[in-house]
């Protein structure tokens, strides 16, 4: 068939990923990297599929890169490498809303409806679909294709999607999504293959990056999360203030007199690990710190998230395995040992040199529960779709 480019965009980076994909099987990587620090000096690393660099390049204030003219440039340079067009990009679209559980081709309706979801991930969607938008102006017959991070959880029944609140907001789409779906998609796929027993039963993902979920999975399929109407709920983030009393958002306007605005920006950029540590959002800066702040924000990013596995493993009735995965999941060893310990009443045992190592599987042969380790791929998790979706409309047409 031909290259397939993945995109990840957000308010400051741009992550970008390449697949020569044959139309059956999986795709195989060419390369990858991102593009950073955008709006102030962005900088570009790519890296071929072995982890050799094989392009890197700086922006100063001065050359004024956008979103826009890097994509630009980002386009005409894997064009040339190619050799030839793509044959589509794939884009991580966080809010598919209650229409789009699928992945889906983007047409001018398309767009306007995923513009109309805007409001319920302004941190995310807005930049996700300039992405869409900047590639159109430049190749308008490039196909492109959306996957949504809600879709994965679009099947949950609807006990663990309905919020209490009056019926008729539930019509309108109040309701709990739930977040990182590409990510625990790719989990779901991946356990499947590698451990078909326990992907069989019941499985808590842990997806711990900046952004911070977890995922309750039956049989390979999602059944509760702790993320809902927004990105903001659940697990403590970096700067994201998790599951909160919304009569401590009333206080913010009533009593503290602040601005919707204002209020935004303290939920989604000031608060968790950065708000109550008052150093950094940074899990590695956290660890390294000797500030008690540091330590009690990394004490309470672990404890909400042995939390929420117990009200998850509620939702599933028991637990045969819990997966670490994302920024903190895959390499903070600390971080798995403390949410470990917090889970020993349920039967959680690590073997803490395989914690160390990294091993894939980091529990004891005693342990009750599996305790896994899985770097998540949400770019190859986007190009098996945009694979699919266009060998299906090849075939079609
Ligand atoms: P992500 O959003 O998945 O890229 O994850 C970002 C988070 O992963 C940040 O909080 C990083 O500090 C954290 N992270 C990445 N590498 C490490 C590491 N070696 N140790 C601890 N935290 C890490």
């Amino acid at each position: 068939m031909g290259e397939i480019l993945c995109l990840n965009a957000g308010s400051s980076s741009l992550k970008f990923a390449l697949f020569a994909s044959e139309g059956s099987g999986e795709p195989q990587s060419l390369a990858s990297g991102k593009i950073e620090n955008i709006g102030i000096e962005p900088h570009l690393v790519a890296h071929d599929a072995s982890g050799k660099t094989i392009a890197e390049q700086r922006w100063t204030k001065a050359d004024k890169a956008t979103h826009e003219t890097l994509l630009a440039d980002l386009l005409e340079r894997i064009q040339k490498q190619v050799g030839k067009d793509l044959i589509g990009v794939g884009h991580r679209v966080v809010h598919g809303g209650m229409d789009f559980a699928a992945p889906v081709r983007i047409d001018d309706d398309v767009l306007a409806r995923l513009d109309a979801l805007c409001p319920l991930a302004p941190l995310h969607q807005p930049h996700n679909l300039s992405a869409i938008r900047a590639v159109r102006a430049v190749q308008p017959s490039l196909p492109q294709i959306a996957c949504f991070d809600t879709g994965f959880h679009h099947e949950q029944p609807a006990v663990a999607t309905r919020l209490a609140l009056p019926r008729a907001l539930d019509a309108e789409g109040v309701r709990r999504y739930g977040f990182h779906g590409i990510s625990y998609e790719y989990i779901a796929r991946q356990l499947g293959e590698i451990d078909p027993l326990v992907s069989g039963g019941r499985v808590i993902a842990a997806h711990l990056g900046n952004g911070a979920s977890l995922c309750a999975m039956k049989d390979g399929r999602s059944i509760d999360t702790t993320m809902g109407f927004t990105a903001l709920d659940g697990l403590v983030m970096g700067t994201r203030c998790g599951a909160l009393d919304p009569g401590a958002v009333l206080y913010l306007f009533q009593e503290k007199g602040m601005s919707t605005n204002a209020v935004e920006h303290l939920l989604y950029n000031e608060s968790g690990l950065l708000g109550v540590s008052g150093i950094s959002s940074d899990m590695r800066a956290l660890i390294e710190s000797d500030d008690p702040h540091a330590k009690e924000s990394v004490d309470l990013f672990v404890y909400h998230i042995a939390r929420q596995t117990g009200a998850l493993a509620s939702s599933l009735g028991g637990l045969d395995a819990f997966v670490f995965t994302a920024g903190i999941g895959e390499n903070a060893p600390e971080v798995r040992s403390l949410v470990a310990q917090r889970l020993s009443w349920l039967g959680v045992e690590i073997d803490e040199d395989a914690n160390r190592r990294r091993a894939p599987v980091i529990s004891t042969s005693s342990s009750r529960i599996t305790v896994r380790v899985i770097p998540t791929d949400e770019e190859r998790m986007i190009a098996i779709h945009t694979a699919e979706l266009l060998a299906h409309a090849g075939t079609a047409s």
